[in-house]
């Protein structure tokens, strides 16, 4: 059988590989200190050496057929090199305009596409001066390397920006206006390798302390303003000439309209209920496309809401498991520290 190269070690990896398995492709993951990892737990093979280790990317990228990624911030250099030895989807345009939110922005505004009002910043001083322009509220963000909220400062009327510049801890950052949104929404998209395109509904996410906490499959909301969050994610993965899957992080405004607010060319933790609720799941599809096979049917045979486990949540795995219809999902994680995602559950409901 072919074997699928791995960038990344996390759970979404690992649901990656399960998924592959499925369709009897190995994965052989490759990320630093990746033994016992997630993703090395069901694994056929681990590298766990630097991104900087060029022998050791070049003997990986022998050994595998394609490569992916489960981390979107993977040194571009790394991809290309990987690249003059085996095909790697996505590749490094894709990944150069994800991992810094004023590519990201500037690539999605050049499309037609709206977002909130921002502006890069590189120091208090300019901060200040943006703030001045398009705040009073705003959102402080590290350009690069943020994830579930760190990196970021809310600037309120009376915030020092200078405590706001202090608190992201770079030296590139991008102010963002205040965006009063009814909810926020994503769309994931798989692209295959002849450009074929398969999205699923547009589902409602809610946030705890800048985690994603539940999953709402799908939103509740109009069918207009979920075919402008679908049209948004097709017309951003067609201009990325993304192969791989796609999530579209999004806005809903008062008026109904959408406003892109990041996106992730991987599997996103708001594409797990997938894997219990429709034909083909996000994992799935990404093996799919980056093999180059047909993707699959994106149909729901259920809805379905989604919970995450996040750190000491992960106790409550023998309730969970006794309770009927609670669709388990651990990631084989030993150590549940504070913010951790150690795992998630997710319930069917009856289909809307
Ligand atoms: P993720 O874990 O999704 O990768 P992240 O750390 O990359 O998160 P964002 O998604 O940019 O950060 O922001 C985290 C959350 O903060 C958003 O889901 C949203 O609730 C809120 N937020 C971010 N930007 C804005 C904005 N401009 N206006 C209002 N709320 C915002
Ligand atoms: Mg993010
Ligand atoms: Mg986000």
């Amino acid at each position: 059988g072919s074997t699928i190269g791995m960038l990344g070690d996390g759970q979404l990896g690992r649901m990656t590989a399960l998924a592959a398995a499925r369709l009897g492709y190995k994965t052989h993951v490759y990320a630093p200190g990746s033994e016992g990892s997630p993703c090395a737990q069901v694994s056929a093979a681990v590298t766990s050496a630097g991104w900087d280790d060029l022998d050791a990317l070049e003997t990986f990228a022998r050994s595998v057929d394609v490569v992916t990624l489960e981390w979107e911030n993977v040194p571009v250099a790394v991809v290309e090199h990987l690249g003059r030895f085996t095909p790697v989807h996505p590749g490094g345009k894709v990944l150069s305009v994800a991992q810094d939110r004023v590519e990201e922005k500037s690539f999605v505004n050049a499309l037609g596409i709206g977002t909130a009002p921002w502006r890069a910043a590189r120091s208090a001083e300019e901060v200040a001066r943006v703030v001045a322009e398009i705040g009073p509220r705003c959102i402080l963000k590290s350009t690069r390397l943020g994830y579930d909220g760190k990196g970021q400062a809310r600037i309120e009327p009376g915030t020092d920006p200078a405590d706001a510049w202090a608190a992201i801890g770079s030296d590139a950052g991008i102010v963002e206006g205040f965006v009063s949104f009814t909810c926020e929404v994503s769309v994931i998209v798989a692209r295959g390798l002849d450009g074929t395109m398969a999205a699923y509904p547009a589902v409602e996410n809610r946030h705890k302390d800048g985690i994603l906490d539940k999953t709402l499959a799908p939103a509740r909301m109009s069918a207009e303003t979920a075919a402008e969050a679908e049209r948004v994610a097709r017309r951003i993965a067609e201009a990325l000439d993304l192969v791989g899957v796609l999530a579209v992080e999004m806005f809903v405004t008062p008026d109904g309209g959408v406003l892109v607010n990041e996106m992730a060319p991987r599997p996103h933790n708001s594409g797990h209920w997938t894997m219990d609720a429709c034909h083909s799941c996000q994992f799935e599809q990404l093996v799919r496309a980056v093999c180059g096979l047909p993707l699959g049917s994106v149909e729901r045979v259920a809805d379905a809401e989604m919970e995450n486990l996040i750190g000491a949540d992960a106790d409550r795995w023998p309730e969970l498991m006794a309770e009927p219809g609670a669709r388990l999902h651990l990631y084989g994680k030993a150590e549940a520290r504070p913010g951790r995602k150690m795992g998630h559950v997710t319930r069917l409901l009856p289909r809307t």
